[in-house]
C-alpha cells in the first residue's frame, strides 16, 4: 500500500529561523540571476529561448523589471506538443500505477526540502505573495496535492464492484481518458497548476498545461521539479504565449479529451462555448470533460451571537490576504446591528495598522495586486465607490502605481442590500458591508442567497446560537460550495476541506478530493464468466 498522505508542516519566518535565512538566501540568489531565462522543454530537453518571439513576466511590486524571459509557442509548437502528448500516452497509461505515484510523492519530497524555497521566491517575486503566503501556496499546498492525489488516486482504483455473482467475476477498469488532457492554471496560485496537472496524469492521462503569463517562472519551476523526479518526456508540457491561438489550436484537436481549469467564470462560458461547438460539429471522439473552478462572490455573516474579535480577525485575512486575490476571498459582509459598532471598530483598527508594501520585507501583511489590468479595474472600482452616496467608506480608498500596483485595503458600508457590489467579483482588497436589523437574521437569508452574482463558492457564519448556524446551514443550501462556521472563507486544505462551488463558480467537481480525478477517467466495466 501506499503511505498515508499527511499536510506539509507550515513553517514559520520567525526572526533568525533557518527558514528565513533560507528563504533569503533564495530570494538573494534570485535577484542575482534577473531576468532568468526560461527554456522551453520539448521531449524532456531545453529548448533554449530565441530572439523576436520572447515574452516577459514582470514583478508586481516592482513592475518596471522583468522577472522572467520566455518564449511564445507557435501554432506549429502547439500541435507538435499535442502529437508528443498523444504518443507519450501508451506507455504512461501502461505504466504500474505505483510507479506513476512513485513521482510525485518523490515531487513532494522535493518541494518540502530541496526547492522549497526557489520555488516560493520565484512565488514571491512573480506574483507578489508575501512569505507567508508564498509558503501555503507554493511549499504546502503544492506538496499537500500530489500526496493527497496520489491517495485520491488509489481510493479510485480500489473501487470494484460490490458483488460478484456465483460464476461471475466482475471488475472496474479504471482506464485514462481517451485523447489528452488541457489544464489551464491561474496566476494565483502555484499549487493549484500543480493540481491542475498531476491530478489527470496520475490517472494515467498526459498533459497540455498553459500556465498564467502571470505565473511562468514558479509553472517552469513546478515542471522541472516534476521531471527531477522521474516524470518521463511529454507526459505534461508546457505551452505558453498568445491564450487564444493555443486554445483554438487545443479545440481544433480530434483527441482533445478534456479541460481542467481554473480561473475566472467568464473565461470558462468562452471556453464551454468553444469546447460546444466541437462538440456540435461532432469534431471530438468523446464528449470532452470540462473541469472548472472559476469565480465567487464570497461572504461572511455575522450573527448577533457572533464572537466579534474572532469575526473581525477572520474578515481581515479573508478579505485582505494577498490583496483579495483568491477565489475564495470574502468581499460581502452582512452585520448584525448589534455588533456593528465593535466590529466596524475593531476592523477600522486592524485596517489601519495593516503594513503593505514590498512582499518581501517580513512585516508586509499584503503586497500589490497582480498586474496593469488587475490595478486598474480594481481603482476604478474604488474611484467610482468613492463617490458613490449611498457608501460610506470606512478604510483606505487610496493606491499607488509609481514602484508596484498597491492598492491600500478598503473597506465601505452601504446603507442599502441593493448595491452591485454585492454582486461584483472584485478580486482586490475591497470590501462591501451591510448592517443588518438583528431581528431580519431569517429574511436576510434568502437576499444573501439570491445576491452575489450568481456565483457559490464560499461562505461563513460567525456565530455561536447552534440554531442560527443550523438556520444558515440549511437555507443557504446552494450559496457556497465551501460552507464554514466561525472561520473565513479562504484556506481549504488539502485532505480536510475538498474544494469548489456551483452555480457560476465552476462545476463542483472538488479540487482534492477523488471526485475531481474520477473526471479524468472513463470506466470500463468487465464481466466474466465462468
Ligand atoms: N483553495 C483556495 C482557498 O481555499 C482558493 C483557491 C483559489 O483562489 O482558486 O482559499
Amino acid at each position: 500500500r501506499l503511505p498515508k498522505p499527511f499536510n506539509e508542516a507550515n513553517l514559520h519566518y520567525a526572526q533568525s529561523s533557518p527558514e528565513r535565512k533560507g528563504l533569503e538566501e533564495a530570494l538573494k540568489k534570485l535577484r542575482s540571476q534577473l531576468p532568468v531565462s526560461v527554456p522551453s522543454i520539448r521531449n524532456g530537453k531545453e529548448v533554449a529561448s530565441s530572439g523576436s518571439d520572447q515574452l516577459s513576466q514582470h514583478m508586481p511590486a516592482e513592475h518596471a523589471n522583468v522577472l522572467a524571459k520566455y518564449t511564445a509557442a507557435t501554432k506549429e509548437d502547439v500541435s507538435a506538443v499535442i502529437e508528443a502528448a498523444l504518443k507519450a500516452k501508451q506507455e504512461w497509461a501502461d505504466m504500474p500505477f505505483f510507479d506513476r505515484a512513485a513521482i510525485f510523492l518523490r515531487a513532494a519530497e522535493l518541494v518540502s526540502s530541496k526547492y522549497r524555497f526557489e520555488i516560493m521566491a520565484a512565488t514571491m517575486l512573480g506574483q507578489g505573495k508575501n512569505a507567508w503566503q508564498a509558503e501555503i501556496d507554493a511549499a504546502a499546498e503544492l506538496a499537500d496535492f500530489y500526496r493527497f492525489n496520489v491517495s485520491f488516486a488509489q481510493d479510485i482504483y480500489d473501487r470494484q464492484p460490490t458483488i460478484n455473482a456465483p460464476g461471475h467475476a466482475g471488475r472496474t477498469d479504471w482506464r485514462p481518458l481517451e485523447g489528452f488532457v488541457y489544464a489551464i492554471s491561474p496566476f494565483n496560485f502555484t499549487a493549484i497548476g500543480g493540481n491542475l496537472i498531476s491530478g489527470p496524469a496520475l490517472m494515467g492521462n498526459t498533459v497540455v498545461w498553459k500556465p498564467s503569463p502571470s505565473s511562468v517562472y514558479a509553472s517552469h519551476l513546478v515542471y522541472k521539479i516534476l521531471l527531477e523526479a522521474g516524470l518521463p518526456p511529454n507526459v505534461i508540457q508546457i505551452v505558453n504565449g498568445d491564450a487564444e491561438m493555443i486554445t483554438q489550436t487545443v479545440f481544433d484537436h480530434p483527441r482533445f479529451a478534456a479541460l481542467n481549469f481554473t480561473g475566472s467564470s467568464d473565461v470558462f462560458r468562452h471556453l464551454y462555448h468553444k469546447a460546444a461547438e466541437g462538440v456540435a460539429s461532432k469534431k471530438y471522439g468523446d464528449f470532452p470533460r470540462m473541469v472548472a473552478e472559476t469565480s465567487g462572490k464570497n461572504f461572511h455573516l455575522i450573527h448577533s451571537s457572533a464572537d466579534v474579535s474572532n469575526a473581525v480577525k477572520h474578515t481581515m485575512r479573508a478579505s485582505f490576504e494577498y490583496s483579495g486575490q483568491k477565489c475564495s476571498a470574502c468581499s460581502r459582509v452582512y452585520l448584525a446591528k448589534s455588533q456593528a459598532d465593535a466590529f466596524l471598530t475593531e476592523l477600522k483598527q486592524h485596517m489601519s495598522e495593516t503594513k503593505m508594501g514590498d512582499p518581501e520585507d517580513f512585516k508586509n501583511f499584503l503586497g500589490p495586486v497582480i498586474n496593469r489590468p488587475a490595478f486598474d479595474r480594481v481603482t476604478k472600482i474604488i474611484k467610482t465607490a468613492n463617490e458613490d452616496s449611498r457608501l460610506e467608506r470606512i478604510a483606505g480608498g487610496n493606491y499607488d502605481d509609481s514602484k508596484g500596483y498597491y492598492i491600500e485595503p478598503t473597506a465601505y458600508v452601504s446603507n442599502t442590500l441593493d448595491h452591485h457590489l454585492f454582486d461584483q467579483e472584485l478580486f482586490g482588497p475591497v470590501l462591501i458591508i451591510y448592517v443588518y436589523e438583528d431581528a431580519e437574521f431569517e429574511s436576510l437569508l434568502a437576499k444573501i442567497d439570491a445576491q452575489g452574482g450568481g456565483f457559490a463558492l464560499t461562505g461563513s457564519i460567525f456565530a455561536n446560537d447552534p440554531q442560527a448556524i443550523r438556520k444558515a446551514e440549511n437555507q443557504l443550501r446552494y450559496a457556497a460550495g465551501n460552507f464554514y462556521t466561525n472561520c473565513k472563507t479562504t484556506g481549504a486544505v488539502i485532505g480536510q476541506q475538498s474544494f469548489g462551488g456551483a452555480r457560476g463558480s465552476g462545476t463542483n467537481d472538488k479540487a482534492g478530493s477523488a471526485d475531481s480525478l474520477r473526471r479524468f477517467t472513463s470506466p470500463r466495466t468487465l464481466k466474466e464468466e465462468f
